[in-house]
Parts: C-alpha cells; structure tokens; sequence
C-alpha cells in the first residue's frame, strides 16, 4: 500500500532508537528512497553505544569514542530530538514523548533495543551498570591467586552469549600471562559451544576452549549463586565457585501502545511489520525473534528499510528478514569469524575461519553503518593479547 503524507508533504518516517537498528534503518532508508522521505530520529541518549567493545573495555582497552547521534542524523539529512518515546498512539499516528511534546508520523520504526536485567541473583552480571568495575576486581583476585574458581555463565533464554565466550578466552589469556592458576569454567543451557553457529564452528570453538584449558559444562540453565555454589537445572547440580559472572537476560522494551508477546517483546512480521498495523515496523532487540544481536538487528532494519522504500515509489522488490548470524570471537590471539543462516529456527553447518568471512570484518556487521561506522569512530590503539581494536570494529 502506499505511504501518504497527511500534510501533503513528503512522507514523514520516524526512528525511534539510535541504536544498531535505528541507525541502519536511518542510513538505508535514506540511500534507498534519496528525497522521497522526511527522516527523523528520536533517541534519549545523544550518543551511538557500541556494546561489544565493552568486552575489550574491561581487560583495559580504552572507552570507544563516541559518536553523536546528532551528527549521524545530519549524515543522513534527518532532523534529531533528544527525547524518549513513551507511548505510541497508532490510531492517530502520533507518538508522545517523555517530554510531554507529540510528533506526528506517516510511518513509524520502532528500534528501542532490550532491557538488560540479572538474570542469575548472585551474579556479577556482565553489561549492568558498574559490572566492568567488579568484573575487573574478580580478575584482579585471580591474577593475585586470592580467588580460584571462575564461573562464567550463560542464562536462559540464550539471546547472544559470544560476549561471554570472549571474557572466558581473554581471562584464561591473562591469567596464564601472569602465572595464575585459578580454573576457568562456561555453564551454559547450548548444547554445544556457541551452538546457534552450527556444528563446524562449535566444534572448533569447543577446541580453543580446551587450548586455553576452559572446562565447558553444556545443557545446564544457571539459577542462582548461594554459599559459594553456582545452583544449576536441571538435577540441582551445584558448582563450587568463588565467582560467577553471568549475562543479563533481556525484557522488552517499556514502550505503551504496541502488540507484544508474553515477554513483552513486539511482534512483527518478515518485512518488520508490526502485528495488526500498516504503519508501524519494528527491528532489532526490541522484537520477539529470539537472538538477540547487532548483526541481525541491522538486517531486520534493513528488511523494514526496503518495505517502507518500496511504498513511496522506489523500485524494488522488498526482500524479507532472512537471518544470517556472524559473529567475531576474540580468543587473545587472532579473532575467529563464524557465520551461519538460520533456516526455520535450525542453524545451517556454518562457517568459522581465521579471515573475515564478511565485510567490514566488523564486529556488528551491517550493509549500511558497518561502513558508516569505518570512517567515523577514531579507535584506540589496542586490545588485550594484541588484538587491535580496529580489526574489531573494522576500521
Ligand atoms: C557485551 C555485548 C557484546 C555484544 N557483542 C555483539 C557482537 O559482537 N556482534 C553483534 O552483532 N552484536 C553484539 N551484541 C548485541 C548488540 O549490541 C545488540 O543486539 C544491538 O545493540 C541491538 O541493537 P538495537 O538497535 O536493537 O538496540 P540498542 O543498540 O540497544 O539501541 C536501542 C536504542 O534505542 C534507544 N531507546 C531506548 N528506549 C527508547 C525510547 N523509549 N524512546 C526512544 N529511544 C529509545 C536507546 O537509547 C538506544 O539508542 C553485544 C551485546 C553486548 C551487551
């Protein structure tokens, strides 16, 4: 169908979320559908996160600089407003703002992202405010021999758990550095080593664990930490250990007027359709598809990106959201790239190998800010075990 404007204008298309999502769909909208569309973005932090160097970050790389949000959006010839969305009214395609200010749209992208939360109490739960200081703490008592047993565990559900794989590696890494001998274990409810990866990569991720000496104990859900044991379903298995650092299990967005699922999380279609609406579309962490990860939430905005350019006039034939997964492991050696679709819920055999499987070789893969992002973040100079920041990024 096509996209009108109520003002007789350009269609208004509104983003809500400067994040991976909001800024892919931003960035593709505008090169597909050029001046066709009036572009805005709504976001309440005036600055773009890049989470997966908060792995780095806590081995002492330094902080990423940042990239403002107004900046992308002159970029991409759109108007920004520091504001938080608070309630979408799709009746009257109108949107309020936590500022009490209402904006008007004629399509809207809903790319809020997730809301990290613990998940095992008694955990330092990785990616929570202040987390990067006590995960430091923790290393810091392994390398001086004061804590001996590591646990690092993964929740359920699983959304992304390669981060967690990463501070394993990069923690045996820098304990052997230093002579320590403290022993390093993953709990996790995959089957198998970074299972949504397919059987080749797990099997060759499962190998770099046992070279850096990492005890992996699959199929176990992680409930709590009591009396110095890490708890675990099913079969009440109980896990001596002096520290568990876990993953945050992830909420959906605190957003008012959308269909969810019973987790909260929006409900969309292949082209980023929202349930039940014609003007509405949702990508990234915040909708109901179960992993949750940049790489993806990027092809999900881009799916949205194609249906909404189709509907003022471009033409082309909107390709629906097709997931393919890619991922960088930093292991303190070289990172490892793996790849796998995702078909029907299964993971296809997947790739894993020693040189970029895609390009940039970033570590959040986009056909749109990946390479926006190569010319605009400065990086610094390295991450531990000499892996340089910007093969993580990819500049
Ligand atoms: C430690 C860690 C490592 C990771 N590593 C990788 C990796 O290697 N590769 C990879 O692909 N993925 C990785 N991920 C996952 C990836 O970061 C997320 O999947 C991705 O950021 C999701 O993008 P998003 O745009 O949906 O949400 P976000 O990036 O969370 O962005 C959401 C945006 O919406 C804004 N917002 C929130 N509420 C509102 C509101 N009410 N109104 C307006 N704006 C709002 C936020 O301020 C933010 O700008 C990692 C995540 C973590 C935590």
């Amino acid at each position: 169908m096509r996209l009108v404007s109520s003002t007789g204008e350009r269609p208004r298309v509104v983003v809500i979320g400067g994040g991976v999502a909001g800024l892919e769909a931003l960035l593709a909208l505008r090169t597909l559908a050029g001046q066709r569309v009036e572009l805005e973005l709504i976001s309440p932090h005036p600055s773009f996160h890049y989470r997966p160097l908060a792995v780095a970050e806590a081995f002492g790389a330094k902080p990423s600089s940042t990239l403002e949000l107004s900046a992308v959006a002159a970029d991409a010839d759109a108007e920004y407003i520091q504001d938080a969305v608070v309630e979408i009214k799709a009746g009257t395609r109108s949107l309020r703002l936590a500022s009490s200010r209402v904006c008007n749209y004629d399509a809207l992208i809903v790319a809020p992202g997730a809301r990290p939360a613990e998940a095992i109490p008694g955990a330092t739960t990785f990616g929570l405010p202040g987390s990067a200081q006590r995960f430091r703490t923790i290393l810091a008592e392994a390398e001086a021999n004061t804590i001996n047993r590591l646990v690092f565990a993964v929740p359920v559900p699983v959304g992304w758990s390669l981060a967690l794989y990463e501070l394993a590696l990069l923690t045996t890494e820098r304990l052997r550095s230093c002579g320590a001998r403290a022993e390093v274990r993953i709990v996790t409810p995959e089957a198998a080593p970074l299972a949504v990866f397919g059987g080749r990569a797990s099997g060759a991720v499962l190998e770099e664990l046992e070279d850096h000496g990492i005890h992996f104990m699959p199929g176990l859900l992680p409930r709590q930490v009591a009396w110095g044991e890490l708890r675990c379903d099913p079969g009440e298995v109980r896990i001596p250990t002096d520290a568990v650092i876990a993953l945050p299990k992830l909420l959906g967005p605190d957003l008012g007027g959308l269909p969810r699922d019973p987790e909260g999380f929006l409900c969309a279609d292949a082209h980023g359709l929202v349930r039940g609406l014609t003007d509405v579309y949702a990508a990234g962490d915040a909708i109901s598809f179960p992993i949750k990860h940049g790489g993806l939430a990027a092809q999900q905005a881009e799916a949205v990106a194609e249906a909404i350019a189709a509907r003022v006039g471009v033409p082309i034939h909107p390709e629906p959201f097709r997931p393919v997964i890619r991922g960088m492991l930093m292991t303190g050696d070289r990172p490892r790239y793996l790849e796998s679709g995702i078909a029907g819920g299964e993971s296809e055999p997947g790739e894993i190998s020693l040189r970029p499987l895609w390009w940039p070789p970033s570590k959040i893969a986009g056909r749109y800010l990946a390479p926006y992002l190569m010319g605009q973040v400065p990086v610094p100079p390295a991450t531990p075990g000499g892996v340089p920041v910007e093969t993580v990024i990819g500049t």
